[in-house]
């Protein structure tokens, strides 16, 4: 019955109205937080009660309670949106969940960079997943082998039936792979189990044919069934980006645009030739891809391990994404990375604030969703590599770390904003710094306060 009421789900989502609104929203983060969930509403029709558990409250403890083992709360993280977002033919407003300060800002940037001088595209492969299931002391692997895949139209039919729904929804287990794996402890033969999960993330669904799976292998060649898991090297799930740009807008910090674009490339061949800048490049990557995994409640974990070995695929770590300039002189980015996630299933189905958040999108399908974080991740990490190649990462992400700066010196509401602006005009966001300010703002309001009492006072004895 509930995963029925998944399927009715995505029914309401397709009735969502996705073309003719634009997500250009300029001037987005200078409005404060209330007027920017109204302004929301031109794009998807939010309601007050939305609104409110956006702003307030979307998981409630006894949510939490029923979702994690021996809970004690609910933990709370900025909730922001990414804005000017325009991938293949259509606008999108993407919620990101994350605490470092600049990466919202840093995808809205790019993002209208993007939509006035270039082009962006982003395709994803069919949903595919996969499960393995380990068999040890098998006498005789290759035998095996040629056993099971005899079987193998059988065993996909067990291997359904655990899944009725997904086959319904035209997914379910496709194939059937055997490896043969030497190891200190003898050869091990490995059965893949090939799935396609649809709109679901699909770990529970395929690690369930597994587990259904294994004793029946087991039997089939007389070993024994160790592991029965999903693998998050999930490389037949991938999502392929390309970014498209005129070198002109990227001129910055005393560079033209043609020598930033340079810089920008060099900065790649850096990553490609060393897996310490690699896994740096690689961060900046998931920099956009987790806080939109977190808002919609995927399993950041599960894609972090697949974009990770991915990049180590060659036996080397390398960058997921590449930069070159293409015959006409544009700046040309590239990256494919597996995307493992869904719109149904797992958390995204219970948690109040996500479905809210996957309405606000207007996706329809993982692959939509899978197609919007590559972009994302792509429109992130060239957004860091521009500004490390040419003004340094420091000016800009300083400027904005200084409010957290500031509070952590102690001061709060607008005094955290005085005082960080001030860091940032010094160009010194330290917290030794803020406390410094922080004490001479509060000692120069405190003088205030007395001289405007001290002129309350006069007047009252004038007016005796
Ligand atoms: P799930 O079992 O909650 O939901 C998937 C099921 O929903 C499908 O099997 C299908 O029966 C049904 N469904 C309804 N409508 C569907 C549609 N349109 N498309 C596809 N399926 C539809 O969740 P899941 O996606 O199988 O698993 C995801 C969860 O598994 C995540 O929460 C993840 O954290 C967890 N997990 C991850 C790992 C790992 O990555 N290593 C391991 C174990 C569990």
């Amino acid at each position: 019955m509930e995963k029925l009421n998944e399927i009715e789900k995505l029914t309401d989502l397709d009735a969502i109205e996705l073309n003719g609104k634009s997500s250009r929203y300029p001037g987005f983060y200078k409005h404060d937080l209330s007027i920017r969930l109204d302004l929301l509403e031109q794009w998807y029709p939010l309601t007050t009660n939305e609104k409110w558990m956006l702003k307030r409250e979307t998981l409630t403890p006894e949510l939490a309670d029923i979702m994690v083992e021996n809970a004690i709360g609910v933990f709370g993280m900025p909730l922001g949106v990414a804005v000017n977002i325009k991938l293949n033919t259509r606008d999108y407003i993407i919620p990101m969940a994350v605490e470092e300060s600049s990466v919202i800002a840093a995808l809205s940037n790019s993002a209208r960079l993007i939509r006035d001088h270039g082009n962006l595209t982003s395709k994803a492969t069919d949903p595919i997943m996969f499960s393995q299931v380990q068999l040890v002391n098998v006498k005789d692997p290759e035998k095996a082998k040629t056993k099971i895949l005899r079987k193998k139209k059988d065993l996909l039919r067990v291997a359904n039936q655990q899944d009725p729904v997904l086959v319904k929804l035209g997914g379910g287990a496709k194939d059937i792979e055997v490896r043969i794996l030497d190891s200190p402890g003898g050869p091990m033969v490995i059965v893949h189990i090939i799935v396609d999960c649809r709109d679901a993330m699909g770990a529970n669904a395929v690690n369930t044919m597994a587990e259904t799976l294994g004793p029946i292998l087991a039997d089939l060649v007389k070993g024994e069934v160790v592991c029965q898991i999903v693998s998050n090297l999930s490389d037949r799930r991938l999502v392929r980006v390309k970014m498209e740009l005129e070198v002109a807008c990227l001129a910055r910090a005393g560079f033209t645009g043609d020598q930033a674009a340079e810089r920008i490339i060099q900065a790649y061949y850096f990553a490609d030739a060393d897996p310490y800048r690699a896994a740096t490049h690689n961060k900046g990557v998931m920099n956009g891809i987790d806080p939109i995994l977190i808002a919609t409640g995927n399993d950041w974990r599960a894609c972090e391990a697949g974009v990770h070995s991915y990049a180590a695929r060659s036996g080397q770590y390398k960058p997921v994404s590449k930069f070159y300039r293409d015959k006409s002189g544009k700046l040309i980015g590239e990256m494919e990375i597996p995307m493992s996630l869904g719109i149904v299933g797992g958390v995204t189905s219970i948690h109040p604030g996500v479905k809210i958040l996957l309405k606000l999108m207007k996706v329809r399908t993982s692959m939509e969703l899978a197609e919007l974080c590559g972009a994302a991740g792509l429109l992130q990490n060239f957004s860091a590599i521009w500004t490390l190649a040419t003004e340094g990462i420091q000016r800009g992400h300083m400027t904005l770390h200084a409010r957290n700066v500031a509070v952590f010196a102690g001061a709060i509401g607008e005094m955290a904003i005085k005082v960080a602006n001030q860091m940032a005009h010094e160009g010194r966001v330290r917290y030794d710094r803020a406390k410094q300010i922080l004490k001479q703002f509060l000692i120069w309001e405190k003088q205030e306060q007395r001289k405007q009492n001290n002129g309350k006072k006069k007047n009252m004895t004038k007016s005796e």
